[in-house]
């Protein structure tokens, strides 16, 4: 499959693991747009949030639960932190397999303005 999320899973492409089990895996973003930027996918292949199904609850638990016990080990879970699921064209999806951002480590703007 030619999907830069899969490969990395695989070991075909490095990563800079943060966290891993049998079906989330979490790494470091190459291009980090804040001083923690971490990436957090299921290692099953959804493309986008669009084609997350009911079958999928446990596993969007599971992304949230990595997500915030990661925020905890990497100290941004009081100072605080964004999670961002990008989804599609317009909302500037670039790797179509499914991914939160989890990004910290300064002060971040409302999105209110
Ligand atoms: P998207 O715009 O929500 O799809 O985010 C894709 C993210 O993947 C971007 O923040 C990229 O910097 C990141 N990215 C692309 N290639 C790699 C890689 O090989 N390793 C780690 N992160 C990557």
């Amino acid at each position: 499959m030619d999907c830069l999320f899969c490969k990395i899973i695989q070991g075909d492409i490095p990563s800079k693991k943060v966290f891993e089990n049998e079906r989330v895996l979490a790494f470091h973003d190459i291009q980090p747009a804040a001083p923690v930027h971490i990436l957090i996918i299921p290692k099953k292949h959804i493309p986008t949030m669009n084609e997350v199904t009911d079958e999928d609850d446990a596993l969007m638990v599971e992304l949230f639960a990595t997500a915030r016990q990661l925020a905890k080990e990497l100290n941004i879970d009081e100072s605080g932190y964004r999670l961002v699921n990008n989804c599609n064209r317009e909302g500037g999806q670039v790797v179509y397999h499914l991914h939160l951002h989890l990004l910290g480590g300064h002060q971040m703007k409302s999105l209110a303005g």
